[in-house]
């Protein structure tokens, strides 16, 4: 399938994925996964995987210990923006925003240090049952062209918004961007919170309602980060994007999706993976309000 719109090249790295690259993954809660398209093909999470650094932040350390660092409201802003931090001095608007992701890093490093990383790959082989690693020329590419976030973090910092060692932090977020993944294993972490926290592999408990609310409803309200309302709209689902051009859907109580196609549109999301969602959702009545 090809798509407007055009691949992320601000990391170098990313601009090496074929436009024309389409998945499609659906993983029921009880049923099995049904893939379709180049299904095999790894890309990198980046912010896909702010789910589950906000996921494991809320079990590990508690939701509101979370967000007295962080906050829960949509952002009109673009994903990596400094102005609303600049304007008002006060948390990141949410966890799906760079700012906020740089945030709820920090907490996890304070608590695991060099360990940090290791948990969250741990975490997140307990949801899909494997471990694909992370991809380490996209990680030295976010590394070395991390101004506006290297920025994001200091600002912080100086405004007292973030402590401990920046540069170790930022690390922990930019593995976590560079997480590979298939659109399948998105569909599992889709799945995982749509079933209400039980991981569909192992039929493990990983996640308490609480946090499956959370994640859920931040999802709904700012997944796309300042196009969640068009998102709403045409797809009417809670989803989270990555601007390698994954998106990942829960329909609560049915399945999750995850869909990926690297050529993005001016706010950074997937376009042929927007358009297959809003046609899945109509087509298989995922919004549940009959014909
Ligand atoms: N690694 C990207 C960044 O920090 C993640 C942003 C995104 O996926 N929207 O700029």
């Amino acid at each position: 399938m090809s798509a407007d719109g055009k691949v992320a090249d601000y990391i170098p790295e990313l601009s090496l994925m074929s436009a024309e690259l389409f998945s499609l993954s659906c993983q029921g809660i009880d049923s099995p996964l049904i893939e379709t398209g180049d299904s095999g093909q790894f890309f990198t999470m980046q912010s896909i995987s702010k789910i589950l650094a906000l996921s494991f932040a809320i079990e590990n350390f508690g939701r509101d210990n979370v967000f007295r660092h962080v906050g829960m409201e949509a952002s009109a802003d673009s994903f990596n923006s400094l102005m609303r931090i600049e304007m008002t001095s006060s948390k990141p608007s949410n966890p799906f925003m760079n700012a906020g992701a740089i945030a709820v890093c920090s907490l996890i490093y304070k608590a695991y240090k060099d360990g940090s990383a290791c948990r969250l790959i741990a975490f997140m082989k307990s949801i899909t049952g494997r471990e694909n690693g992370f991809d380490e020329r996209v990680f030295a590419s976010e590394k070395r062209s991390a101004d506006r976030n290297r920025a994001l973090a200091f600002f912080m910092k100086s405004m007292g918004l973030l402590h401990g060692n920046v540069e170790a932090i930022l690390d922990l977020y930019f593995t976590l961007c560079s997480l590979r993944c298939t659109s399948g294993d998105l569909a599992k972490i889709g799945a995982m919170i749509a079933s209400g926290g039980i991981s569909i592999h192992s039929g493990e408990k990983i996640l308490t309602k609480e946090t499956v609310f959370t994640v859920l409803g931040l999802m709904s309200a700012c997944g796309l980060y300042n196009e969640s309302g068009e998102f709403a709209v045409r797809v009417g689902l809670p989803g989270k994007s990555g601007v390698s051009g994954g998106i990942l859907v829960s329909v609560p109580g049915r399945m999750g999706i995850g869909v990926f196609s690297p050529a993005l549109n001016a706010k950074g999301n997937s376009v042929a993976g927007i358009k297959a969602l809003e046609l899945l959702s109509e087509k298989l009545n995922l919004r549940g309000l009959g014909e």
